[in-house]
């Protein structure tokens, strides 16, 4: 239980409650992921159902990819100007749950796990939102509505996969081969040696599969 002075001392904000922190997050994301669908829903005549997988597996290798490369290349490193997000992630959500306890066991530890609710808007309204503008605008409407759709819905995968990589280890989750294989693929990312070298993908080891970074 090395971690639990550090979960102790620090502070999270009276009053603070995981459920209406989820709940935050959850809303500034699906919103996005069902108006792609309803212009999805609008557009259906313009693509076949084969270019639609397609062009969704293609996203979500992007949107993987990006996860990938935050975490490893921004999250583990000091970047100037992005000094905040290396100061959250490597030096209190590793510190918070390191690599002899990721357990959450209070309310208050998913303060250090979820995202703030500012940094989900940031990232779904103004990196995502455009982007798949741009690509409805010249590429085609349903390219940037299913864009979207995929886009939105894996940033909110992100935060419900990893909220449920610290649930305790005999959660009925964890019977759940996949969710087991992807929680322990989390834990390894934890430990102390391991974090800015293995592991950065959470809801899918594509990445980590490609570039060899997957104990
Ligand atoms: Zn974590
Ligand atoms: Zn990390």
């Amino acid at each position: 239980m090395g971690c639990m002075p550090y979960r102790e001392e620090m502070k999270v904000p009276r009053g603070y409650s995981a459920g209406v922190h989820f709940l935050g997050t959850t809303g500034a994301s699906l919103p996005l992921v069902v108006w792609g669908a309803i212009r999805m829903g609008k557009e259906w005549s313009q693509f076949s159902f084969l270019a639609c997988a397609l062009w969704a597996s293609l996203f979500f290798l992007f949107a993987s990819g990006v996860e990938y490369a935050a975490h490893r290349w921004i999250l583990h490193r000091r970047r100037p100007g992005l000094t905040h997000a290396f100061v959250e992630h490597t030096l209190r959500h590793h510190r918070w749950f390191d690599s002899t306890d990721i357990e959450a066991r209070l309310g208050r530890d998913f303060h250090q796990i979820l995202f703030p609710v500012w940094g989900v808007i940031l990232i779904q309204y103004l990196v995502n939102l455009p982007l798949c503008f741009i690509l409805s605008h010249f590429i085609g409407e349903w390219i940037g509505s299913l864009g979207l759709c995929v886009g939105a819905g894996f940033f909110f995968l992100y935060e419900l996969v990893h909220a449920i990589c610290h649930f305790r280890a005999s959660h009925p989750l964890f019977k759940v081969g996949i969710i087991r294989a992807l929680r322990d693929h989390h834990r390894r990312h934890h430990e102390s040696g391991l974090m800015a070298h293995r592991n950065f993908n959470i809801v899918a080891p594509v990445w980590d599969i490609l570039l060899g970074t997957r104990v």
